[in-house]
């Protein structure tokens, strides 16, 4: 099993590149981030305070949580609800982070990443999310941060949110940034780490590059 690890800010477009980048090397995708989205959703749907951390951990043992690793299929479900698009909404992009900063929710995480990709049948995985590279997979034999001059990402980031404006976007994309970046540092690379800048490649050129350092790190 093949891991490639992803990491980047929001806007970055590390999902669209990272499932482009499955797809042609016949990988598995993982986009851990919909997994902390899905719990939001969950605990919101539950009435649960999210900023009780005991509370949020107490949902764990029975959260009804999967995700295809299929590049062109990746639905989210939590019990029998197909959640794909409803954890996309700004309403879930705006709470995430209260339920992100939870260590005990990054730990089940973790092991929740590691075993869906234990269990693929694919023969890689690209993971992509924000400490994919530093904590989760760690030891991926090919490790890459995605980044993009922040005014590029927040363009990017409006472009795909069609009903909202650039000052809310900004507003929202440094605000969630921000957050995030107190638990996990996913703005600089550690060592060993790829630097990939989109700001000034094609979303293809992005991809062939990651394909690219792929192949030349582990003959994929
Ligand atoms: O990648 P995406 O924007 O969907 O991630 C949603 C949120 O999930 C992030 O803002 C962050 O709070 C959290 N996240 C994380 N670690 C990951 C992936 C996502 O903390 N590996």
């Amino acid at each position: 099993m093949k891991i490639v690890a992803i990491d980047g800010p929001a806007g970055s477009g590390k999902s669209s590149v990272s499932r482009a980048v499955a797809t042609k090397l016949g990988f598995g995708f993982l986009d851990t981030g919909a997994a902390y989205r899905a719990l939001t959703w969950w605990a919101l749907e539950l009435g649960v305070d999210l900023s009780d951390e005991d509370a949020i951990v107490g949902l764990l043992d029975s959260f009804p949580y999967s995700i295809s690793l299929d590049p062109s299929n990746n639905q989210v479900r939590v019990g029998t609800v197909d959640v794909t698009e409803w954890i996309r909404d700004p309403r879930i992009s705006l709470a995430v982070s209260a339920v992100a900063r939870n260590l005990r929710v990054r730990d089940w995480m973790k092991q929740s990443a590691r075993q869906l990709v234990a269990d693929a049948s694919f023969p890689g995985v690209v993971a992509e999310g924000r400490d994919m590279t530093t904590v989760v997979f760690k030891d991926a034999p090919v490790r890459i941060l995605l980044t993009a001059q922040e005014e590029v990402r927040i363009a990017r980031r409006a472009g795909d949110v069609a009903s909202r404006d650039l000052a809310e976007t900004t507003a929202s994309v440094r605000e969630r940034d921000a957050k995030d970046s107190h638990v996990v540092d996913f703005r600089t690379a550690a060592p060993g780490v790829t630097v990939v800048d989109s700001s000034d490649i094609t979303f293809s050129d992005t991809v062939s590059t990651i394909v690219d350092i792929v192949r030349a790190g582990s003959n994929a």
